[in-house]
């Protein structure tokens, strides 16, 4: 059964296409139509009408708390409503964290009240508080080089900075001393951990966010500090004398919770078990109402999707939107996604995750089969008029939630969104609808929309297969 379609596709191709493996194309008709989609794009509101009714209707939606299966329901009956031909959900399970209240303050020299968020996955202290003298580092690679006897006993604080830039890159100062600086500062034998928050703006408000605790490591609370606060700490210790802090977090795990991937699918006329995937996570840090993370991000596929609904006849593949689960206290959502469909990871051609907030799009990498290039080149041009360039010598995951199924061997597509106001409210009470700029937005959709019409369209893969990719670099 199988030689004879392979004995016909040698009669029908050129033989030097075969040597050089099959060159993806893309037609001109295709482009028309996605020129066409784009500038639809940048006059339509459903991304706006879904981001705002998520962040009003539900509000925040902390993993496994009060709103995650509020939040799983609104998005299906929006995907149902929005004309999607099939909806369905994947279950999620990871450990729930509960959050109940947080408190700070400077007890010596200088007393006085400080602004503070327990970190996720942090332990509450014990009633009471922990009361201790700090000590302090001006970065990781400090605290990882301090001797473990001038913190037993003590309260570590890591006072690392971040600059706001258009690749956010300084999030990774910031998020490794979230990340990784409570485990190792509780290898060193402190009772406690604080940091200045992982932002790049003055407000008063702290930036919480996930930390983990290594196999075999004892749990310590962790919290971060506004960056005011942060500074007006570091000013209390210039003064030479021991500073005491006094940290009460009532936080903590709080068992296995089953949540879920919400999947829609508009179903391909020609090839319908092949696919683009796009989407967002539908969870957020808890203080704001994740409008900027992520609610933006499925709305900005949602509204990408949606246009494709509307055109006469479906694209020759399927397009699916995933509200991932639970990405922000260690991408389950998205992992859980890699599990499910590592085995057929082939039919996911292409896929592009949006989770940097809702400012424009400045920049394109792609992580594809060199085949494929000239296909993503074409792509690159329709999202030209965007302001949006094209880097051929970077790879391109996906985004976050697919980078475990990029893992598996997804072809990947990254549109970089301006991040340079992203991480001054990134995983504070700031993120709220009114730092989404409707013009961005919609600029986000055009690219989106011309991605996906011309991925489900283009004659040829990019390059999905088991294990494809597994040399790509972070970005
Ligand atoms: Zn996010």
């Amino acid at each position: 059964m199988r030689l004879l379609p392979l004995v016909l596709a040698l009669c029908l191709t050129a033989p030097v296409a075969f040597a050089a493996g099959k060159t993806t194309r893309i037609a001109d008709a295709d482009v028309a139509v996605a020129e066409q989609l784009r500038d639809r794009a940048l006059k339509d509101d459903t991304a706006w009408d879904f981001t705002e009714g998520l962040t009003t209707e539900v509000g925040p939606r902390l993993a496994g708390g009060p709103n995650d299966l509020k939040g799983r329901e609104w998005v299906i009956a929006k995907f149902k409503a929005l004309g999607f031909d099939k909806v369905w959900s994947e279950p999620v399970t990871y450990p729930a964290w509960v959050r109940r209240s947080e408190h700070a303050e400077i007890v010596a020299p200088f007393p006085q009240p400080l602004s503070v968020l327990a970190l996720g996955h942090s332990p509450g202290t014990p009633a009471g508080g922990i009361t201790a003298e700090i000590v302090a580092f001006p970065s990781f690679d400090a605290l990882k080089a301090a001797d473990p006897a001038s913190l037993r006993g003590k309260i570590a604080y890591v006072g690392a900075r971040m600059v706001a830039r258009q690749d956010g890159k300084d999030y990774g100062i910031g998020s490794t001393v979230r990340v990784a600086g409570p485990s190792l500062a509780s290898q060193k034998g402190a009772v406690a951990f604080l940091l200045r928050s992982a932002g790049t703006d003055h407000e008063r408000l702290p930036h919480t966010g996930i930390t983990h605790f290594e196999d075999g490591v004892t749990p310590i609370p962790a919290a971060a500090l506004s960056v005011p606060d942060a500074e007006q700490l570091e000013r209390a210790l210039s003064r030479g004398k021991p500073v005491t802090v006094k940290l009460a977090l009532d936080c903590g795990m709080d068992g296995e919770y089953t949540g879920a991937n919400v999947i829609a699918e508009l179903r391909g006329s020609k090839k319908p078990d092949e696919y683009f995937v796009m989407g967002g996570h539908l969870d957020s840090w808890d203080p704001g109402t994740g409008a900027i993370d992520d609610a933006a991000g499925i709305g900005i596929t949602v509204g990408a999707a949606k246009l494709i609904a509307e055109l006469p006849q479906r694209p020759a593949r399927s397009i699916r939107v995933v509200a991932f689960a639970n990405e922000e206290s260690g991408l389950y959502g998205g992992k859980a996604y890699a599990a499910a469909h590592a085995k057929d990871i082939a039919k996911a051609v292409l896929g592009s995750e949006s989770d940097a907030g809702a400012d424009r799009i400045y920049k394109m990498t792609a992580s594809v089969k060199p085949e494929a290039r000239d296909a993503i080149a074409r792509i690159a041009a329709v999202l030209k008029p965007l302001g949006i360039d094209y880097d051929a010598n970077q790879p391109g995951q996906g985004g976050s939630d697919l980078s475990a199924v990029h893992a598996v061997g997804m072809a990947g597509l990254s549109l970089h969104q301006d991040a340079t106001r992203y991480f001054a409210w990134h995983h504070t009470a700031n993120d709220t609808l009114d730092k989404i700029d409707p013009e961005q937005l919609r600029q986000n959709v055009a690219a989106y929309v011309a991605v996906a019409y011309l991925a489900a369209q283009a004659d040829g893969d990019f390059g999905s297969k088991p294990g494809a990719f597994a040399k790509d670099k972070d970005e």
